[in-house]
């Protein structure tokens, strides 16, 4: 979940966890968009000079409403070539719970940006799947994060890769075996339900397919705003319980641990 500093957010943390007791929830993570080096999508995240203050924000509420909510401070980071010494160094400055690894980017095209929408009129979709894809797996192989952020965000939009291509399942298992690899897991997020799409990230075949490869799942509703705490989540567990999970994860100081989803229930 995020807060105000990446630009795009709004409501304190304590409104967040205000809003997650409400709803019954006992344990939530915060994970802003995380500061990126050399101005990358500066726009849409804190700036480094906010990291300090966004920490203690977080730490301060952790620590008032301990009784109530358990809160987890985490980060979501991107994965951009090029980046992964500087975005190594922040996350190695402190001890996380949890970051998620998320793929916002390919090349130069800010891919699930409303104002770069235009650019898929140029794009081949299929293309733009395996090129996708193609990143996530090699966000998994640097072994730098925990969690896939909303491993098909590419569909953000509704641009679809043909059912049937053999290119973009093959780029996607390999994603998934690499994801396997390196011991992490994938979220399964509610945002997708909120944006053109309106379907959870991800799809139900990847949901499938990595159930095959028993990896694990974290849930998250990739909430901006308060109201938004736990949106979905019980499609979402529905989901993973029609392929037999029964276990969700949760991550403290970048262990993890699996927890009965019917105790979430
Ligand atoms: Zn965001
Ligand atoms: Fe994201």
């Amino acid at each position: 979940m995020h807060t105000p500093r990446c630009n795009h957010a709004v409501g304190n943390v304590r409104a967040y966890a205000q809003a997650a007791v409400a709803r019954g929830f006992t344990e939530i993570g915060m994970s802003d968009h995380s500061p990126m080096p050399d101005g990358f999508d500066a726009a849409w995240r804190m700036d480094a000079s906010e990291l300090p203050d966004y920490l203690q924000e977080v730490e301060t509420i952790r620590d008032e409403m301990e009784s109530d909510v358990i809160i987890r401070v985490g980060l979501e980071a991107d994965f951009h070539p090029g980046t992964e010494a500087a975005v190594q160094s922040m996350i190695d400055a402190y001890t996380w719970d949890y970051v998620i690894g998320s793929v916002h980017f390919i090349g130069d095209w800010g891919f699930d940006n409303p104002d770069e929408i235009h650019r898929w009129d140029n794009m081949d979709v299929e293309d733009a799947y395996v090129a996708y894809f193609d990143l996530v797996a090699r966000s998994a192989a640097t072994c730098m994060f925990d969690i896939i952020g909303h491993p098909d965000l590419i569909k953000k939009f509704g641009q679809r890769a043909p059912v049937r291509s053999q290119r973009v399942d093959q780029a996607e298992s390999n994603m998934l075996d690499a994801v396997k690899e390196a011991g992490m897991v994938l979220e399964i997020s509610s945002a997708g339900l909120r944006k053109p799409v309106q379907e959870i990230y991800p799809h139900e075949r990847m949901v499938e397919k990595a159930v095959k490869r028993r990896i694990s799942f974290a849930f998250g509703s990739d909430a901006h705003a308060p109201e938004e705490v736990g949106h979905g989540m019980e499609a979402c567990l529905d989901m993973l319980s029609r392929y037999g999970v029964q276990d969700i994860a949760s991550f403290e100081k970048r262990q993890c641990t699996m927890k009965p989803i019917r105790a979430l229930a």
